[in-house]
């Protein structure tokens, strides 16, 4: 599987050093949650490795167990802090061309607070 080299300048390296705000919702050692600068739901949060990851490809292969279950954890907490735990939602992380991801810095997009549809959006 073919990986692009990390771009330090992506807008969410900014944001992890603090270089460029945003909204946010928890921290841990190994991740941030914060909301989307143009939420497609109700509930619209994406979690984060601190880590320098550009996507989950990336991250299942190179990340610690630790950062790997710290990731997986935020999710979770993340669930429950914006509410969407209760009705419920969705989870999606784009991966490359065809995932259409726009930032080179693996992210979990968090959608809930009405229902999001069906999976496949075409
Ligand atoms: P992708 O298409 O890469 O999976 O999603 C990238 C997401 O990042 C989009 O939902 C977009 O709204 C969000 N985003 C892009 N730039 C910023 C920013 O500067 N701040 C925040 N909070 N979200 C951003």
């Amino acid at each position: 599987m073919k990986h692009s080299l990390y771009d330090p300048n992506n807008i969410f390296a900014k944001i992890i050093r603090g270089e460029i705000p945003c909204n946010k919702l928890d921290e841990c050692p190994h991740t941030l949650t914060f909301l989307d600068i143009n939420p497609q739901a109700p509930i619209h949060v994406l979690i984060i490795p601190k880590g320098s990851y550009v996507d989950m490809n990336d991250f299942s292969s190179r990340a610690s167990i630790e950062e790997q279950a710290a990731f997986i954890a935020a999710i979770g907490r993340a669930a429950k802090l914006t509410g969407a735990f209760e009705g419920g939602y969705r989870i999606i992380s784009n991966v490359g061309g065809f995932g259409h991801q726009e930032v080179p810095h693996l992210h979990a997009h968090l959608l809930g607070g009405e229902s999001i549809g069906p999976i496949r959006l075409r």
